[in-house]
């Protein structure tokens, strides 16, 4: 089991529907409890959390009564976000005494020099006035080129555009293994990766799960974008609560992705 460096100070964790969403559509505690014990324990530290939540179509659906494993258009879809975004938010805002603050982004928010600069202000207000930033992708306003698509690779350019020193993306499976663990008992849970190169790329294929957004291969790539900022980066399941008693004990129950 690997050690977390004690140092660190400031943690972006991406979240995703599987955790906010468990049946598949509204918004559930059952994750979300240890997730948010955690968190107060960083707060107890002075470090900072900036959260990354998925969940607003799934919300949308439960209010909706729409099924998301039946096709749906992209403006149904955006039409569910719009309206399960602030169910979202009023979720997790049950989870904490500090104020929740919602931030909506594109990748067009975090590749303008002067957006990057307005969001990077408004988090670092957001800390002066111990309110718990919580973002989203702009999914109602999005258009194909300006989509980051999936929570993964936007919780790292969040990661990056904030200067943290700690990514952790919360998944429903334990890491990166060498093999899939459903088909195969000798199946490795990779504890550290030193570089993601194409034998590391080569695992995604065997550790993804088919019913998550982006599986494996997007939060391979999320990694690779932290990292490359020297970012360290950590896939734990955040479905066990002893992922994040480890975490508050400094070790880690997943893969560890070394910033560079
Ligand atoms: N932004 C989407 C939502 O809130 C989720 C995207 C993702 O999970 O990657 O439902």
């Amino acid at each position: 089991m690997n050690q977390l460096k004690s140092s660190w100070r400031r943690v972006v964790i991406k979240v995703g529907s599987a955790l906010v969403a468990p049946e598949g559509k509204g918004c559930s505690t059952k994750y979300l409890l240890a997730l948010a014990d955690f968190i107060h324990h960083c707060h107890n530290q002075n470090k900072q959390v900036v959260i990354v939540s998925s969940g607003s179509v799934a919300a949308g659906a439960g209010l909706t009564n729409h099924d998301l494993s039946e096709p749906l258009s992209i403006p149904q879809k955006q039409a569910l976000a719009a309206i399960g975004q602030s169910h979202v938010m009023q979720h997790w805002q049950k989870l904490f005494d500090d104020t929740c603050a919602q931030i909506l982004l594109t990748r067009s928010d975090l590749e303008g020099d002067k957006r990057v600069v307005n969001a990077r202000n408004t988090l670092e207000t957001l800390f002066k006035m111990d309110a718990i930033p919580i973002i989203n992708e702009n999914d109602s306003v999005v258009v194909d080129e300006l989509v980051v698509g999936d929570n993964d690779n936007l919780a790292a350019r969040v990661a990056v555009m904030c200067d943290a020193d700690l990514l952790l993306i919360c998944s429903d499976v334990n890491g990166l293994y060498d093999k899939n663990p459903k088909q195969f008992d000798d199946a490795k849970l990779l504890a550290t990766v030193d570089t993601i190169d194409e034998r590391i790329l080569g695992f995604a294929d065997v550790t993804n799960n088919p019913i998550a957004t982006g599986g494996m291969h997007t939060k391979l790539q999320a990694a690779q974008l932290a990292t490359g900022a020297g970012i360290d980066t950590i896939i734990i399941n955040g479905r066990e609560a002893k992922s994040f008693e480890r975490l508050k004990n400094e070790t880690i129950s997943g893969t560890l992705f070394i910033g560079r």
